[in-house]
């Protein structure tokens, strides 16, 4: 967990001009608390010996960096997918989940709360507290908790509280706002787990760090398989940022690999059903943090959508906010019906059926031009399983398209 430097987060907390803490001053103590403690702890020799332990016998890590034969050919380059779906419960999510709660156990916290929008970081934190038999409270919209049905049975089963939000617009937004409600009214016992690369400094770092694993572990498989350590390109799909944040992380410095980071267009980025935040945001703080996000001209906060649960968001990391503007990354975006197409051609191809967040990533390919010997790392950050239902739908509406 080495820190970079020129594009790391600064001392107080920025990325550029980006990021920051902009919180309550009610949490000022949580957040200092957090910040003084957060390298400290999670550079001890404890933490990483318990960290490592899990991520290997509980996680299932290293993940495997597998060569995509198939894909390669179609593309005319040399494709490695890093299997992160391949993750106990499914995702990338996970690694900073368990991240968090050894740090929460080594600050005293006994209360774990958290917010979900798709529901996959509230199992994350769900299976996490179960493992740790701490108490966990998951907000939820009211919409997500009936669009996501299946999450919030596990989330139950694992034992956690899950409280549905009926304010707003009912989604993600507002259970971040009820679970910072929450933190204020709870700041002694209580540790809020946040699931991406944004929220108030020091969570951007710490989960990016946290998820620094995966481009760790990239290095290493590379130097076993090809006798160097980087590649030309690093692709990873962007919702707040994490997995594509802990995929680039290691190569940040290495300026010859090139790292693409890719949105979820949703119908357009045109068409006012979007979550591409970089193509269609501005400056603004949300959720505790400056950075780019959708909003209205009088700074009223858009409602994101994708046809991916997980890219569902009107925000993205400051770190990501500021690897565009200084162009250390780019950024592209792609629509569901590409990410569809992507999803179904791995299957077919491969065998593996992905996420369809991180079928974004894979839809990316098709968008960029490849030499023959270049080395493309493609971060397959989970499975398909929950997303079964879209893709069935998908399959009949090209049925009977053919049909008729
Ligand atoms: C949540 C999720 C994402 C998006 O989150 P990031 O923080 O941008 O990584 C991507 N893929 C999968 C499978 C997810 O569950």
């Amino acid at each position: 967990m080495k820190a970079v430097s020129k594009y790391g987060v600064s001392e107080n907390g920025y990325y550029g001009s980006f990021g920051g803490a902009y919180i309550p001053e009610i949490l000022y103590n949580n957040i200092e608390e957090l910040k003084s403690k957060y390298l400290g702890i999670s550079q001890s020799e404890k933490f990483n010996n318990e960290f490592s332990e899990l991520l290997k016998n509980y996680v299932g890590r290293p993940t495997p960096l597998f060569f995509a034969k198939n894909l390669s050919e179609q593309y005319k380059t040399n494709i490695y997918l890093k299997r992160e779906d391949l993750n106990h419960t499914g995702a990338h999510k996970i690694n900073n989940a368990i991240g968090q709660i050894l740090l929460a156990k080594e600050l005293g916290k006994k209360r774990i709360i958290a917010e979900t929008g798709a529901g996959q970081h509230g199992v994350a934190t769900a299976t996490v507290c179960a493992l740790m038999g701490m108490e966990c409270i998951v907000y939820m919209g009211e919409t997500d908790v009936q669009r996501q049905a299946p999450n919030v049975a596990r989330m139950k089963m694992l034992g956690a509280k899950v409280v549905s939000v009926h304010s707003g617009s009912k989604t993600l937004k507002d259970a971040s706002n009820e679970a910072i409600r929450d933190w204020i009214n709870n700041p002694e016992n209580t540790y809020y787990l946040i699931g991406s690369v944004v929220g108030p400094h020091p969570y951007p770092d710490m989960v990016a760090r946290f998820q620094s694993v995966i481009s760790n572990e990239i290095k290493g498989q590379l130097k076993t398989i090809l006798g160097k350590e980087n590649p030309d390109y690093v692709i990873a799909c962007v919702g707040g940022g994490s997995n594509a944040a802990g995929a680039f992380y290691h190569f940040l410095e290495s300026e010859d690999v090139k790292l693409i980071g890719v949105e979820a267009a949703g119908k357009g980025i045109d068409s006012g059903h979007t979550a591409a935040t970089l193509s269609v945001g501005s400056a603004g703080i949300i959720h505790g943090s400056k950075t780019i996000l959708m909003q209205t001209a009088d700074g009223q906060i858009t409602e994101p959508y994708s046809i991916s649960a997980g890219l569902d968001y009107p925000g993205i990391g400051p770190v990501h906010a500021y690897l565009n503007e200084v162009r250390r990354a780019n950024y592209i975006s792609i629509t569901d019906t590409e990410a569809l197409e992507a999803a179904l051609n791995l299957t077919k191809k491969e065998g593996i059926i992905p996420a369809l967040e991180s079928a974004h990533a894979l839809a990316a390919l098709g968008k960029l031009q490849f030499k023959k010997e270049e080395i493309v790392i493609l971060n397959l950050s989970g499975r398909g399983d929950k997303d079964l239902e879209t893709y069935t739908n998908y399959l009949n509406e090209l049925k009977y398209a053919k049909q008729n």
